[in-house]
């Protein structure tokens, strides 16, 4: 199907994208890779009737190293957060997760920003963004703000953007050494969209006691969340077999499963279980401690 008509706008600076959105409120969406816009026009799931196309704003795009962290622009693609040599070094999780996201073209095409902005709640990099603690940067509500990942995702396909407001950045505190991680996913085989995905993170003291764990999971819930129940379970205590088998478990301790066409509430519970275990592991393994 076709879009509804609209008026599109290239702006070149952040400034002139911001007063695009304030001058139409409601009527206008800022346009990143398109990969999930664009569709839902052609189905007209949405008609907005101005585009502000970020894709000609050369600020908000790019990998640097700030105050000890690792900062994304939001139009950064997925494709160069994967082959980053500067994000291999120091969030790996974050370039192997944008890694599995869909295929190549939508890889060269999606941006960070538009997926975390857009908060499907099948998609990747959520889960990698809150266990890495990201915080994400916005401009155009008035004041700039800085929203930690765990309060930016509230419903589907609802984050704590206001209208007119634009995700500029997403910043990352820099991981301590030899933090192990692991991403599992079972994924939907057409889309690559997680079932369930989780990401962890943990870092193991001299005793081979978990010195500092975190786990975030999507696909399970209406919103990706981080794992708190878990990571308490796990955070402190001897690196066992059975340590990790009970934090995964507590993975999904009070989330309302999703259920739908790719798995029942029951199924997807399972996975968190299963997964969580699985992500914990190979973490551990990344450590260079075997269990
Ligand atoms: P757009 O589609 O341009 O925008 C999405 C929404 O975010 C729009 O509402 C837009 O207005 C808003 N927006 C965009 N940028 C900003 C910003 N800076 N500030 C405020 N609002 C903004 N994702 C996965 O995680 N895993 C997968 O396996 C996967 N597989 C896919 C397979 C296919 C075939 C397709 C088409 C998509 C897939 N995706 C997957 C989604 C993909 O990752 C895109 O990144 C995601 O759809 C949105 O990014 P985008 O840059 O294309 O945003």
């Amino acid at each position: 199907m076709y879009t509804a008509p609209f008026t599109y706008h290239a702006p070149t600076t952040l400034r002139a994208a911001v007063r695009l959105l304030r001058a139409h409120p409601g009527e206008a969406r800022p346009l990143a890779g398109g990969m999930s816009l664009v569709p839902a026009m052609r189905l007209r799931l949405a008609q907005p009737e101005y585009l502000v196309d970020l894709g000609h704003i050369a600020e908000l795009a790019g990998i640097e190293a700030v105050d000890g962290g690792i900062a994304i622009g939001a139009m950064t693609a997925h494709r160069d957060v994967e082959r980053s040599r500067l994000l291999a070094r120091r969030l790996p999780l974050l370039a192997h997760v944008a890694g599995t996201v869909g295929d190549r073209q939508v890889r060269n095409r999606g941006t960070l920003g538009g997926s975390l902005a857009h908060a499907d709640p099948a998609a990747d990099l959520p889960a990698a963004v809150l266990a890495l603690e990201g915080v994400l940067h916005t401009a155009g509500a008035g004041r700039a703000r800085r929203i930690p990942a765990h309060r930016f995702f509230l419903d589907p396909y609802t984050t704590a953007l206001g209208e007119s407001e634009l995700l500029t950045r997403v910043v990352f505190p820099a991981q301590p050494r030899r933090t192990g991680w692991g991403y599992e996913k079972l994924e939907n085989h057409a889309s690559r969209f997680a079932v369930v995905g989780v990401a962890a993170l943990v870092n193991v003291g001299r005793g081979g006691e978990c010195t500092r764990v975190r786990i975030a999971v999507t696909g399970a819930g209406p919103v990706a969340y981080r794992a708190r129940a878990a990571e308490r379970a796990l955070a402190g205590r001897p690196l066992t077999a059975q340590a990790i088998a009970r934090a995964a478990r507590a993975a999904g301790r009070g989330v309302e499963f999703l259920a739908d066409a790719h798995g029942s509430a029951a199924y997807r519970e399972h996975l968190v279980a299963v997964l969580s275990e699985r992500a914990l592991r190979a973490a551990i393994a990344r450590t260079g401690v075997s269990l």
